[in-house]
């Protein structure tokens, strides 16, 4: 496994040099809408602290990080009206990680409506907005 590179997307997010449409920040965790959601309300979760995913990620960050993205989670449910959420993440190539910073993605499920593939289609930034501004009524 290869050292965190603070060169990654996420990282650049986090310094606000490139957009995201946010919906939660605080000291230590940002949250904000995946740009090629997988099912409407897919949102990512992450840390501040630099770390390339689980792996490696500083076990005290992760205990600041996981009340957040509990809170995220039960916000997309409810404002989606969800049946279930779906939380997961990636470690490494061979599992489907494709920007290395740890990120945790919460995606509002329903019954019988599967996810779209893994690294879609972008989605339109107006959809991502409204999407957002949904589930931060229910932050
Ligand atoms: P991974 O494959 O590493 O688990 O997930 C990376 C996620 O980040 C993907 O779901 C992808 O759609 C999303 N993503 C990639 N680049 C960007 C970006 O520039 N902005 C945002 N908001 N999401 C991104």
């Amino acid at each position: 496994m290869t050292d965190y590179d603070p060169s990654n997307i996420f990282a650049k997010i986090i310094k606000g040099e490139i957009p995201s449409v946010k919906l939660y920040e605080d000291d230590d965790a940002l949250a904000f809408m995946d740009v090629m959601p997988q099912a409407p309300g897919h949102l990512l979760v992450i840390p501040k602290q630099g770390s390339r995913n689980l792996l490696d990620a500083d076990p005290a960050v992760l205990a600041k990080l996981m009340p957040v993205v509990q809170k995220l989670a039960v916000a997309a449910r409810q404002a989606f009206d969800a049946d279930g959420v779906y939380v997961g993440q990636f470690n490494e190539p061979a599992a489907g990680q494709t920007v290395f910073h740890l990120h945790f993605h919460v995606i509002p499920r329903h019954d019988g409506q599967p996810l779209k593939p893994h690294i879609g289609g972008m989605e339109n930034i107006d959809v991502l907005k409204a999407n957002a501004e949904k589930i931060k009524a229910c932050l």
